[in-house]
């Protein structure tokens, strides 16, 4: 069976699709600018890529376009041979716990959530509109960035604010790439054999987060009511003293937009460093002496290393630590940062093991007392799994 899984944006639709059960990736792509001037798309399939500039008037456009390319390479006869589409939405709010198929109501509750995800829901309703008018006959299914977080306690989820805020606006913890730790926590969960675990899982890219899993069920996670929260990123500045806001926006006369700006696109790496918010670019800055990039990248571990050590206390003891996403797969220096502060709970990095980017691998040595394990992420696949399973449910 083909399912096809999805991920728009407001300007961009990135898709996947699969032949499942047994969850053999057959083409992916991305379509970019769409609605603008320059907009064109790239395809991977069999080892080749292309790259094709055409206008795109919208995400429909983008599908038809889509839905063509399949049939020319062969990868489908007809539209009729996609069964399910997964659509990644960011925010599911408490309304999700697991991925749904779509019907009327779960739109209207999906954009009743783009208060809290306004970048990101009413994008993903023009990708589900646009899907359902293109490729009429295929189930769809969405699938939350959140949904994996719902199982955390009310302790972990809520902020000490008065609890009014909560009920009349659902103010709390909600967390993000919760499909990605999902995913992680599985195999890694195959990985020990058994299920009864307690693991600890980082996803640390340009956004980065970090969860506790008993059993497998995320107890805590790092993001918050928005993905600003936590760990410092790429542009965002994570966990901070909350009446900064406050004193900034009287300072220098900002509004609500200017500061919100100013903590997610223009702080974290960058902010610091003053040079950038890619890590590769960081890793050269203190390979030249550049000091700030020193410093942006010290903090940036040591949040990282503050986590794992509240959620080891939390959970009483952790069976592994996974990292996932472009930092966590690639750079071997910020997991040798991680791992040597992390000494203290008796984990011993295996350096050879160590030098090694983008694969599955235990990355500690034998003698550890807690196994550090690269998994690479699969969004992707595990939005075609859901969508799959739903439908043949
Ligand atoms: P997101 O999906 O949140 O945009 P990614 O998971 O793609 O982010 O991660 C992007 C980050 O991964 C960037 O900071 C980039 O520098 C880092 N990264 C990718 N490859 C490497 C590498 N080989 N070495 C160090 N960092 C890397």
């Amino acid at each position: 069976m083909k399912i096809l899984s999805v991920n728009a944006g407001s300007s961009s639709l990135k898709f996947k699709l699969y032949e499942m059960p047994e969850e053999k990736g057959l083409i992916s792509g991305v379509f970019e600018k769409i609605g603008l001037e320059d907009s064109f798309y790239t395809i991977k399939y069999e080892n080749e890529k292309i790259k094709k500039e055409v206008p795109l008037k919208d995400h429909e456009v983008a599908f038809k376009i889509l839905i063509d390319e399949l049939v020319e390479n062969g990868v489908i006869d007809s539209l009729d041979d996609i069964k399910g589409i997964g659509h990644r939405i960011v925010q599911g709010g408490s309304y999700f716990d697991q991925s749904v198929l779509v019907d009327d109501s779960v739109i209207s509750k999906i954009d009743e959530l783009s208060l809290l995800a306004p970048l990101h829901n009413p994008a993903a309703i023009v990708g589900i509109r646009a899907a359902q008018s293109v490729i009429k006959n295929a189930k769809h299914v969405t699938v939350f960035d959140t949904a994996f977080h719902q199982t955390m306690p009310e302790e972990n989820y809520l902020y000490a604010l008065p609890y009014e805020l909560y009920e009349e606006y659902g103010i709390r913890r909600y967390g993000a790439h919760g499909t990605s730790h999902k995913y992680v926590s599985l195999k890694m969960n195959e990985i020990l054999g058994r299920y009864n675990t307690k693991l600890i899982t980082c996803h640390i890219g340009n956004g980065a987060s970090i969860s506790a899993i008993i059993d497998g069920k995320c107890v805590n996670t790092s993001m918050g009511l928005t993905p600003n929260a936590g760990l410092i990123m790429g542009t965002r500045c994570g966990d901070i003293d909350a009446s900064i806001i406050p004193y900034i926006m009287e300072k220098k006369k900002l509004t609500p937009k200017d500061v919100d700006k100013l903590i997610n696109k223009e702080s974290g790496l960058y902010g610091i460093s003053g040079v950038s918010s890619d890590s590769r670019d960081i890793e050269e800055g203190i390979h030249k002496g550049n000091e700030r990039c020193a410093l942006a990248q010290k903090m940036f571990v040591k949040r990282i290393v503050d986590y794992i050590a509240k959620y080891y206390v939390e959970m009483q003891g952790c069976d592994a630590i996974v990292f996932t996403a472009g930092i966590g797969e690639n750079s071997t220096s910020t997991r040798r940062e991680i791992l040597d502060s992390l000494k203290v709970l008796g984990i011993e990095i295996d350096d050879e093991k160590n030098n090694t980017r983008g694969e599955e691998i235990c990355i500690t040595k034998s003698s550890s007392k807690i196994p550090v394990y690269v998994i690479p992420t699969d969004e992707e696949l595990m939005i075609a799994r859901d969508t799959y399973n739903i439908i043949e449910r």
